[in-house]
């Protein structure tokens, strides 16, 4: 058996290490390079419990556990490290316009300034942990190519069907035919692209802005903030500061356009410098720390706000998996595990994929495209 995998994110990833450990040939075809998108992007903060209640409560414990797994069984098969660690998790509330040192604090971080005041504590070693979210999306590669998968660079332009339109027997790769027995859209935001190849629900991308400091905080909380602007309103930054001496700090959603190379997607003006402003309303000294990397990146939503994980609807040999929104770090290696046991098996034992049924929602018409 033969699949081909279209998109090279921490979904793409985790879906060909699970294949290729049940034995299977596996393609990766990504175009702009593995974890360039979100997911070499993204906060890599991973959380047991912030989805229960919701159709995401199995899949999310599940893919928790088994990142502890991974970092363990992988650092010692084939030495990989992603900076997987379990942390204690803070909500702090902070303002642009007063200084909060008078309120009472719970604890104190030295590493924060006195407009800023730790509130409450929202997550335990137990359940809160993170990692480098690049680093682990190679990781996971590496160990499938290890298993024998191959990743290739190019861009997926459309899907090949047979003649009565019921099985998908081949994607089209820079103008070429690339056949397989299966294939896996996992294009994150840019799947939006395949709706125009097979009848797919839309996907769609939110902006967001993220810097990374050269900072190594002298405790690794990560935090959830609730910052009071000098305008009077509220923005919410998450803090996660890294294993390897590096603070990443994210925010300031927006609905901008997203550009149809991947590669190409930059920052809204002036978002960062009010990403540094929004720092240094926490902590002056991570905000005059030198900035290493500053960057946006677009995570997958559809129209329910839950992922599409499975068979895409109508025609054999065609999954899809993405539109995993803030959680696609945390849930790639149970949505890779599904997807391996669906494409190989049939069904899964590990997680209930009914709630993630593409076929749940409405077929997006692909006149609407609206990229850059
Ligand atoms: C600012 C921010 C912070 C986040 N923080 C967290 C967090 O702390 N924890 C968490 O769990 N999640 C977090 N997320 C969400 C998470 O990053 C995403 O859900 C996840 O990365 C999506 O992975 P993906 O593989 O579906 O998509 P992507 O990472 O977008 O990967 C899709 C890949 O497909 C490729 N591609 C596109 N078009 C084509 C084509 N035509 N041919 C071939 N390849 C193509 C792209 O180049 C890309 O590499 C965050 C997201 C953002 C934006």
């Amino acid at each position: 058996m033969h699949v081909l995998i279209c998109g090279g994110g921490v979904i793409g990833a985790c879906t060909a290490y699970y294949l290729a450990h049940k034995g299977v040939d596996v393609t990766v075809i990504e175009r702009s390079g593995v974890a360039n998108a979100a997911s070499g992007k993204s906060g890599g903060f991973l959380a047991l419990d912030w989805c229960d209640g919701s159709e995401m409560e199995l899949l999310a414990r599940h893919s928790f556990a088994l990142h502890q797994e991974l970092a363990t069984e992988l650092g010692r098969e084939l030495q990989l490290d992603w900076g997987y660690r379990q942390v204690e998790t803070l909500s702090v509330v902070a303002s642009q316009q007063r200084d909060l040192q008078s309120l009472a604090r719970q604890s104190a971080l030295d590493w924060l300034g006195p407009a800023a005041h730790v509130h409450d504590r929202i997550g335990s070693p137990a359940t809160t942990a993170q990692l480098d979210p690049e680093r682990f999306t190679k990781g996971m590669m590496d160990a499938a190519r290890q298993k024998g998968a191959q990743v290739q660079v190019g861009t997926v332009e459309g899907i090949e069907l047979s003649e009565d339109g019921q099985l998908a027997t081949a994607a089209i790769v820079d103008g070429e035919s690339r056949p397989a027995d299966a294939l896996v859209i996992a294009m994150g935001p840019w799947s939006i692209l395949a709706c125009a190849w097979l009848p797919l629900p839309g996907i769609f991308g939110i902006k967001g802005h993220s810097i990374i400091y050269r900072f190594e905080p002298s405790s690794n909380q990560t935090l959830f903030l609730e910052i009071e602007t000098t305008e009077g309103q509220i923005e919410n930054p998450e803090v996660v500061p890294r294993a390897d001496g590096t603070t990443y700090i994210c925010g300031l959603s927006s609905q901008a356009l997203m550009p149809v190379d991947p590669a190409s997607v930059e920052s809204d003006e002036g978002a960062i410098e009010r990403l540094r402003e929004l720092t240094a309303a926490f902590s002056p000294q991570m905000a005059t720390s030198q900035v290493l990397a500053s960057q946006a990146c677009h995570r997958p939503v559809t129209e329910d706000g839950l992922p599409l994980i499975g068979a895409v609807p109508e025609v054999g040999g065609a999954y899809v998996a993405t539109g995993h929104g803030v959680w696609g770090m945390l849930n790639g290696p149970a949505t890779g595990q599904a997807m391996a046991d669906l494409i190989v098996d049939g069904s899964t034992p590990h997680v209930d994929l009914a709630p993630f049924n593409p076929g749940r929602l409405a077929r997006f018409d692909p006149d609407r495209l609206n990229l850059r």
